[in-house]
């Protein structure tokens, strides 16, 4: 007979103490648990890319699953010239093998990036739901910086300049990400520009989280590290634009100027995770060498991403919401402020009782404004517009419309559901 158990002392890391799952994740949770009610829920919460890995990438996967052996902790040296190649086709940017290292998600690379360099992070806001987080569990301070709906809630070199004239000396990371997730906005050429300047007078480490990158709607993404070559890190993977979220493969591109950097990530990493699983990465070298089919691949889920971005813009802002028409990547960012007084009747007051309210009403889950840094009371949410059969949707917009806009028929037809989620989010609106 086992003897009683003794209760252990709980003592967690104070950094970590007080910490929620991501939130991304626990909303995903509350919605699985709604649909085992049997309650229907209409998924706008998680940023999951919806459309299938292409083909090919699956086949090299699937020749490559015997491969067993720990790669090195850097990364396979095929891949790491596979992602350098491709980093030059699209944007243009030249750098060597030797400057990539390969990680288990750029989430897990942004995260370790923090722990090796020490400097405060700063980050616009509204931003990404890990990167805070991600810092506080490090014990770094974080600089959010307001951006208004004006700007599409981009970081605006002015605000930066401010923060970092305040210390000029103070070590910095940034990070920038656009595509942005939550907004779908870039930056244009001319704001990157002023951006780089502000990053190079202050000697900042500038993360350039292009993830999105190559999902930008009409394929124009452009890269900073092309004004701040010395001190932006570039970072990107599988998940958005390869549908490949769950194969857990991220990617940064170095400066020569910051080696001393990625060497002291792939340190962390041969003490943490060793290196990325071996045949995800024989699998990727096919994603990153690219093929017509790829490019074919990625022309059309841009096309369904802008086809459905304008229709359900248009939507939202029949329901009196305010939002940019994005540039890139599946989300949109509306502001329900103007329906603040009625709102506040019905006793909402934050962007989180918004869509509880909302998820328990009409079934809709929707990210509050508060997971990615906004003020509480600021009626911001995040949809993520993945609600939809990808690959049929791919398969459909492929085979039978390949060319021009897919417009409110195709959207109506192929995505009903994304439909329904807003004409219900228009009634309990009109409802107020
Ligand atoms: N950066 C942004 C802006 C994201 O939206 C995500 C995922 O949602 C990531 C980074 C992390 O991606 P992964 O770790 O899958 O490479």
């Amino acid at each position: 007979m086992p003897g009683k158990r003794e209760k252990l002392n709980v003592n967690l890391n104070l950094n970590v103490r007080g910490l929620a799952p991501s939130a991304t994740l626990a909303i995903n949770e509350k919605s699985n648990e709604m649909i085992r009610q049997g309650r229907t829920v209409y998924k706008l919460g998680l940023g999951q890319s919806p459309f299938p890995v292409p083909e090919q990438v699956v086949e090299a996967l699937k020749i490559n699953a015997s491969k067993k052996d720990y790669l090195p902790v850097k990364g396979l040296p095929e891949l790491r010239e596979a992602v350098s190649g491709f980093k030059y086709r699209y944007q243009k940017i030249k750098s060597s093998p030797e400057d990539v290292i390969i990680g288990p998600g750029s989430k897990e690379l942004i995260f370790i990036l923090q722990l090796v360099y020490y400097g405060d992070l700063i980050i616009p806001t509204p931003s990404w739901v890990s990167y805070s987080p991600q810092a506080r569990i490090i014990g770094r301070n974080v600089n959010w910086v307001p951006t208004s709906p004006d700007n599409n809630w981009r970081l605006s070199p002015e605000r930066l300049e401010l923060i970092c004239r305040s210390d000029p000396d103070r070590p910095r990371i940034v990070i920038l990400n656009y595509p942005a997730n939550p907004t779908g906005c870039t930056y244009p050429r001319d704001r990157l520009k002023k951006l780089a300047e502000v990053a190079r007078r202050y000697r900042v480490v500038l993360i350039s989280d292009e993830i999105y990158g190559l999902l930008h709607h009409k394929d124009r993404h452009q890269s900073i590290a092309h004004y701040y070559p010395e001190g932006t890190i570039i970072s990107s993977g599988l998940s958005k634009w390869c549908g490949a979220g769950g194969w857990r493969l991220g990617t940064f591109i170095f400066p020569r100027e910051l080696r001393w950097l990625l060497d002291a990530m792939a340190s962390v990493a041969s003490e943490t995770f060793t290196a990325t699983s071996a045949p995800i990465q024989y699998a990727a070298i096919t994603a990153f060498n690219g093929s017509p089919e790829i490019e074919q691949y990625l022309f059309h889920s841009r096309r369904i991403l802008r086809g459905i971005a304008s229709v359900l813009v248009e939507m939202m802002r029949d329901m009196g919401a305010e939002l940019p028409v994005p540039d890139g990547a599946f989300y949109l960012f509306p502001d329900f402020g103007k329906h603040r007084e009625m709102l506040n009747r019905r006793g909402i007051y934050t962007s989180s009782e918004l869509c509880s309210a909302l998820l328990e009403e009409t079934g809709v889950a929707l990210l509050p404004g508060l997971d990615f840094g906004m003020p509480p009371e600021i009626l911001t949410a995040r949809i993520a517009y993945v609600d939809f059969d990808g690959p049929e949707v791919l398969r459909k917009a492929w085979q039978e419309s390949p060319e021009g806009e897919l417009g409110k028929a195709f959207v109506k037809e192929n995505c009903p559901r994304l439909i329904e989620a807003f004409e219900k989010m228009g009634t309990w609106f009109s409802g107020l």
